[in-house]
C-alpha cells in the first residue's frame, strides 16, 4: 500500500516535471485524477497529523494555546465564498462560506481572527512575507501552489464550468475552440484553458468577465462551480446557463493555506476542519450561503 502510495506519488512528480506543471489543477486525463489526488492530499495530511484522528484532535489541543491570532488573507470578490456584504457579515463586512468557516475556527481555538482582503494574484506571497498567518479564498490546492505553500486537507470540492449565453453552440469543452473565451487572471480556470491550448482574455475580477459575456464581447467564461452559480442567478434576466465538462475539467479541492513549515497552525486548521466537516458545519454552511446566493 505504502509502496503503491509512494508510486503513484514518483509518477506524479515525473508526469509534473515531464509535462506541463499545472496538469493536477486541470488535467486532460482529468477522469481518472480527482480519487486518486483525494486520497494522497487526505493520507498525506493525516499523516502529518499524526496519522489518525485522535491524534490529530489532540495536537491541535495542544498547540491551539499558542495560537491566540489568525490573520486570514483572501480576496473578497468570490460569491458565495467571500464578498463584502454591507449590512455585515460574519467577520466584520466579510461575508460568506470562508469567512464563517475562519469565524468558526477562531472561537473554538480562542484565537482573534482578521481578514486582510487583498488580490488574489498577491495571497500567497504574503503568505510567504508573513504578512497573513493563512489564505481562506476558495483556493484550489494544485501541485503548483504546494510548491510554495503548505495545504490543509479539503473543505470543498468543485469543479471549472463554463457559463454562456443561451443558445451559443458551446455543450462541452472542445467547443470553446474558436470562442472569446474569458477567465479570471491566476485562477485555476485560466490554467484549464490554458491546458487546453486556446486563447482566452483575462479579466481581474469576475463581475467583469460576467459583464464581457452580457455585453457579447465574450462567449464564454470559465469559472469554479459555485461561484458560476451565484453569477447566473444574480443575472436572472441575462438567459446565463452553466455548461460542464467533468472529462475535461477535473474535480477541484479547496484548502486553507498557511506558510510552508508552519504545522502548529496547519495542524489546529486540519483539526478543525476535520470536525467542521464531520459535523456538518460546512456542508450547512454551503447551503446557507448557496440558498441565499438565490435570493
Ligand atoms: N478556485 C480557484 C483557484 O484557486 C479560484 C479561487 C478564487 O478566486 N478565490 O484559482
Amino acid at each position: 500500500m505504502k509502496v503503491m502510495k509512494m508510486m503513484k506519488k514518483a509518477t506524479a512528480l515525473f508526469l509534473t516535471v515531464g509535462m506541463i506543471i499545472s496538469l493536477a489543477a486541470c488535467g486532460s486525463s482529468a477522469s481518472s485524477q480527482p480519487a486518486e489526488s483525494t486520497d494522497k492530499t487526505a493520507d498525506a495530511q493525516a499523516a502529518d497529523a499524526g496519522t489518525t484522528t485522535s491524534a490529530a484532535a489532540s495536537t491541535a489541543a495542544e498547540t491551539s494555546a499558542a495560537i491566540d491570532k489568525i490573520v486570514f488573507g483572501t480576496n473578497a470578490e468570490f460569491p458565495p465564498f467571500e464578498f463584502i456584504s454591507s449590512t455585515g457579515g460574519a467577520i466584520g463586512e466579510f461575508d460568506g462560506i470562508d469567512m464563517a468557516i475562519a469565524k468558526q475556527i477562531g472561537e473554538d481555538l480562542g484565537a482573534e481572527v482578521s481578514i486582510n482582503n487583498m488580490e488574489f494574484d498577491s495571497l500567497l506571497i504574503a503568505l510567504q512575507n508573513g504578512q497573513i498567518d493563512a489564505v481562506i479564498a476558495g483556493m484550489t490546492i494544485t501541485d503548483e501552489r504546494k510548491e510554495s505553500v503548505d495545504f490543509t486537507m479539503p473543505y470543498y470540492n468543485a469543479t471549472q464550468v463554463m457559463i454562456i449565453k443561451e443558445g451559443t453552440e458551446i455543450q462541452k469543452a472542445a467547443d470553446m475552440e474558436g470562442k472569446n473565451i474569458a477567465v479570471i487572471q491566476g485562477y485555476t480556470g485560466e490554467t484549464c484553458v490554458k491546458d487546453l491550448g486556446f486563447d482566452y482574455v483575462s479579466f481581474k475580477k469576475g463581475p467583469d468577465a460576467i459583464m464581457d459575456l452580457i455585453n457579447g464581447k465574450s462567449d464564454v467564461v470559465v469559472i469554479d462551480s459555485a461561484t458560476a452559480q451565484k453569477y447566473v442567478n444574480d443575472n436572472a434576466g441575462q438567459n446565463l446557463v452553466i455548461v460542464e465538462d467533468n472529462e475535461k475539467f477535473a474535480s477541484e479541492e479547496y484548502g486553507i493555506a498557511v506558510k510552508k513549515g508552519n504545522t502548529a497552525l496547519l495542524n489546529a486548521l486540519n483539526a478543525e476542519i476535520e470536525k467542521m466537516t464531520a459535523d456538518g458545519t460546512i456542508a450547512n454552511l454551503a447551503d446557507q450561503y448557496a440558498v441565499a446566493a438565490e435570493e
